[in-house]
């Protein structure tokens, strides 16, 4: 076996998936904090902090003073070397969110204990289930008041249909918070105010059969906890790895990010649960992180919005073999070989130049324009690709006004060349041509995106004039279906995409069921492959 077996083995590359709010960032920081990443007392983020349109970590990196921007988290715990990908959310939600996932080999998903499974959770979790990826859950702000915790896991099964298998199983919460039942050790874990986390907490471990325990719990807490023990180990989901790995089980864990409660355990837990670096299917078949030689893929393009520097970072995440800084690669795209210029890690505490770096890691590397997202590095010799990113549904749309109709040639090659780095989607009239031109995309800051860019760089000035679509399908089937007879709905417009592939536009949900109705064998979907 390879030298660096032992460096990929150790891997584990994951993304945390929420809704805004629901504690992303304070559960990142805790677990960069138990890797001694960085030394914090206390919470982050102060009150008075305004989060607009600038991510999480370029927030952190501000208050602390700490260079974290970017896509990942690189540190050490326990033996293990973590990625942390970052999925961004808030007003940088975008198409780059979702592409991400496609570089992790698991996900974390963290859940407000009074709030349940929310909207943007949903649409990530799509993702993840999409790939089949281990995903787990974590229950987080138990310090507050929560929901009933089977009424929590029942909303996750019917929300999302995964079943759950709880590890453990809080009691109490808000002011009644007394701590989790760890149902494999059978041991309570006792939850004590650390002040927000300012404070190092004093937890203790009291097994369920001790008296001592009866000073923690009052009797109606301990009656319920015993209660629910029972209804637990009869009816829920027992552990089993492999439906874990496949992803059609979520072990769930709660805590309190920022009271720092369960955190720990949840790591240690969740570390042993989750999978070194994953095979990854190419198309000469799968590729094994471990025997094969170094290999790559593009999953993300980041353009620089100063255009005093117009060059882009391209973030690939490594699939087999070790990188090596000295070492030629094979673009497979380009059919090129190159050196990958100046590739960059990031590192919890700093960004810096690697020379080396394994599968299941994650670089940035200056990119003159020559990478498209999905696109294939490997070692010379070979000549596979990996499976492109599908292109995922946009959820706003616009139509676009050229203010000077002199300028369409600009206007044309700007808009194409935005699309092609992924920032946006382009579509047109079904039967028209560049003429009229849709907009879609993932997140809203993508219009000013598209607008500043066109202004900046291509000196072309456009307005925007929102429309009421919000969902978008893919004709799965269009070689047998005839797109010009279909029928739909009123408020349904046809359209077809840069390449050409016919799609529909609905105002509602409704719509599109009620089109799927009315036209038998039509298969509709949420992303494209092609
Ligand atoms: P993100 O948007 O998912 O990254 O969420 P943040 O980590 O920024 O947390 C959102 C808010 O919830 C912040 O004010 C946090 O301090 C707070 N928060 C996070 N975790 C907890 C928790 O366990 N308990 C309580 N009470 N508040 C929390």
């Amino acid at each position: 076996m390879a030298d660096y077996t032992k460096e990929i083995t150790k891997r584990r590359t994951f993304a945390i998936i929420s809704h805004p709010d629901a504690g992303k960032t304070t559960l990142t920081e805790k677990f960069l904090l138990y890797g001694g990443a960085i030394n914090l007392a206390g919470s982050v983020k102060g009150k008075a902090t305004s989060r607009h349109a600038v991510s999480d970590w370029m927030e952190i990196e501000k208050e602390r003073g700490i260079s974290v921007t970017s896509s990942v988290l690189q540190f050490n715990y326990d033996g293990y070397c973590i990625n942390i990908l970052d999925t961004p959310g808030h007003q940088d939600f975008s198409e780059d969110t979702y592409r991400t996932l496609m570089a992790a080999d698991s996900a974390v998903m963290v859940i407000d204990a009074s709030k349940g499974v929310e909207a943007q959770t949903r649409k990530l979790f799509k993702v993840c289930a999409m790939r089949h990826i281990p995903i787990f859950t974590f229950i987080n702000k138990l310090d507050r008041d929560a929901n009933d915790t089977f009424d929590l896991l029942d909303d996750i099964e019917k929300e999302l249909g995964i079943p759950t298998c709880p590890i453990n199983w809080p009691i109490g919460s808000g002011k009644k918070f007394r701590g989790v039942y760890d149902r494999d050790t059978r041991k309570v874990l006792t939850f004590s105010d650390t002040m927000k986390g300012t404070k190092e907490g004093i937890g203790e471990e009291i097994s369920v059969d001790e008296p001592r325990l009866d000073e923690v719990l009052d009797a109606e807490q301990k009656e319920q906890l015993l209660e629910e023990i029972e209804l637990l180990d009869g009816a829920s989901a027992e552990f089993d790895q492999d439906l874990v790995n496949e992803g059609k089980l979520s072990p769930v864990f709660f805590g309190s990010a920022l009271t720092n409660f369960g955190v720990e355990t949840f790591l240690e837990h969740f570390l042993k649960m989750t999978s070194s670096p994953l095979p990854r299917t190419a198309d000469i078949g799968v590729i094994d992180p471990v025997k094969e030689e170094f290999s790559a893929f593009v999953f993300k393009i980041q353009a620089n919005m100063n255009k005093n520097h117009r060059d882009r970072i391209a973030f690939m995440r490594i699939c087999s073999g070790k990188f090596d800084a000295s070492r030629e690669v094979f673009h497979v795209q380009g059919n090129k070989k190159m050196r990958l210029s100046q590739p960059q890690q990031m590192m919890a505490s700093d960004r810096h130049v690697v020379e080396e770096a394994y599968a299941g890691d994650i670089i940035g590397v200056f990119d003159p324009g020559i990478f498209a997202i999905g696109d294939t590095v490997c070692t010379p010799g070979k000549k596979y690709a990996y499976e492109g990113i599908p292109t995922f549904a946009p959820e706003h749309f616009a139509r676009v006004r050229l203010m000077d109709s002199m300028k369409r040639k600009q206007f044309v090659k700007g808009v194409n060349q935005i699309a092609q780095e992924g920032a946006i989607q382009i579509f047109q009239e079904f039967m028209g041509g560049m003429e009229e031109i849709i907009v879609g995309v993932v997140g809203v800051l993508q219009f000013d995106v598209l607008k500043y860019r066109l202004e900046n760089e291509y000196n072309v000035e456009i307005r925007l004039e929102s429309l009421p679509y919000e969902h978008i399908r893919w004709i799965a089937n269009k070689e047998s279906v005839d797109i010009e007879k279909l029928t739909g709905t009123s408020d349904m417009k046809k359209v077809k995409d840069m390449r050409g592939n016919p799609l529909l536009l609905f105002v509602n949900a409704w719509s599109v069921g009620m089109t799927l109705d009315r036209n038998e064998g039509l298969e509709l979907a949420e992303f494209s492959r092609n």
